[in-house]
């Protein structure tokens, strides 16, 4: 019996591998195979998402991506089916130091030259966006009108579902183990149920992404680190909607969900690793740092039950890894996205479609995000992240 094949097998049934796959299938290559580890699709990374999704970035190729991105979340249960659930409620970041204010100032320069609404805001004008905020040592704030949460798993389904009505297929409880080379191509991947031939491979695994582009000989610089997400009982204190907040100064963000309040905190000693158990030890400090900034917290009930944790897949400049690469034509990361990849799955699906049906992107021009930019000193890092 021969293996099965297809023209494009993608490693990976999240949010990302989704929209690869619809968007391949939109422009008519159906001949696609998406290959899951899990048994049932949309459980990894995108479904521990917080859902933010925000224009605001320090680079233009981020703001760009975010563009594309938003505008078809706006759109999406006419264009895709599904359920993306766009609330814009805007993204609110707080600062309170004078060089870091100069550079939001400046980031917000560049986000208004590519279109983006964003506001500078003065201490008082953050009161009416979030009551209770101290503001002694806020030096100013910015506010992207445009910017919000979503569905994640409503958007990763709806683009599943849309793919393989128009044909995709997908294999459940197939890890890829393995992967033949040939010369400069890529010729099969291994799963437990055999080879599979693949006349292109998009590796969408995210946080294993760079485990996995190690069957290739690929050495993918992406690593998994956890991050929280706790959640507190009804906190009727804060009326809705507020906007998604970021202290700045702590790295302490908050968004409403329904009636309840979201909250984390990066830890940045976590070491890289999968580890899935929720931090507890670390929620004391995050209670701390949210407590300072929005005394109000103090009222705030914690539900251990519907708090959890989950993976960001961080690169060395924290910005994607995107397109075919050098070395290996037919083989294309997906990954990299270093706690974005919600936000920027929508204009990824669009790119990796064209990287593999016209040889290239051209929608926005991802060269910056090529692998190949870790072969030199890197020239531009996305610095907005937490
Ligand atoms: C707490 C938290 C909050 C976040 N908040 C936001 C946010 O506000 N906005 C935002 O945009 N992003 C956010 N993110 C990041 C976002 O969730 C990810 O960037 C995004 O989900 C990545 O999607 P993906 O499809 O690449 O990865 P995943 O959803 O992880 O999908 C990868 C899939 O690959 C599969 N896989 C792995 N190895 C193999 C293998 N060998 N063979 C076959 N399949 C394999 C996995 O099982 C998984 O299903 C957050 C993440 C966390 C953890």
């Amino acid at each position: 019996m021969s293996s099965p094949s297809a023209e494009v097998v993608i490693i990976g049934a999240g949010i990302v591998g989704a929209s690869v796959a619809y968007h391949l299938a939109a422009r008519g290559c159906t001949d696609v195979l998406i290959l899951e580890k899990a048994n049932a699709p949309v459980t990894g990374s995108t479904a521990f998402s917080a859902g933010g999704v925000r224009h605001q970035f320090g680079q233009e190729v981020n703001i760009r991506l975010s563009k594309y991105s938003i505008e078809r979340l706006k759109n999406f249960t006419d264009e895709i089916g599904g359920y993306a659930d766009l609330r814009q409620s805007g993204y609110l970041f707080l600062l309170n130091d004078e060089d870091t204010w100069a550079d939001y100032q400046q980031q917000a320069r560049l986000q208004r030259s590519l279109g983006i609404q964003v506001e500078l805001l003065g201490p008082q004008d953050v009161l009416k966006l979030v009551p209770g905020t101290r503001l002694d040592d806020i030096v100013g704030a910015t506010f992207g009108v445009d910017d919000g949460f979503c569905n994640p798993h409503g958007i990763a389904t709806g683009y599943l579902k849309r793919a393989r009505e128009l044909g995709v297929r997908m294999a459940l409880s197939s890890p890829v183990t393995g992967a033949q080379v040939s010369g400069e191509r890529v010729t099969a991947v291994e799963t437990p149920e055999g080879w599979v031939n693949a006349g292109f491979v998009v590796n969408a695994s995210g946080a294993w992404s760079g485990r996995l582009a190690a069957f290739f000989g690929i050495d993918l610089p992406v690593q998994p680190y956890r991050r929280n997400a706790y959640m507190t009982e009804a906190f009727p204190l804060f009326p809705q909607p507020i906007p998604l907040t970021f202290d700045v100064g702590s790295g302490f963000w908050m968004r409403k969900e329904q009636d309840r309040l979201l909250f984390g905190m990066a830890n940045p000693d976590d070491p890289a690793g999968e580890n899935l158990n929720v931090d507890w030890d670390w929620l004391p400090t995050v209670l701390d740092a949210g407590i300072n900034r929005f005394p109000l917290l103090e009222n705030a009930h914690l539900v251990k039950g519907h708090s959890w944790a989950g993976l960001y897949e961080i690169s060395p400049d924290h910005m994607p890894i995107l397109g075919r690469h050098p070395e290996m034509q037919n083989y294309v990361h997906a990954s990299g996205f270093s706690g974005h990849g919600v936000m920027h799955s929508p204009a990824t699906g669009l790119l990796i479609a064209e990287e593999i049906i016209d040889g290239r992107a051209h929608s926005i021009n991802i060269d910056e995000l090529r692998i190949t930019r870790f072969r030199n000193s890197l020239t531009h890092t996305e610095t907005n992240v937490f």
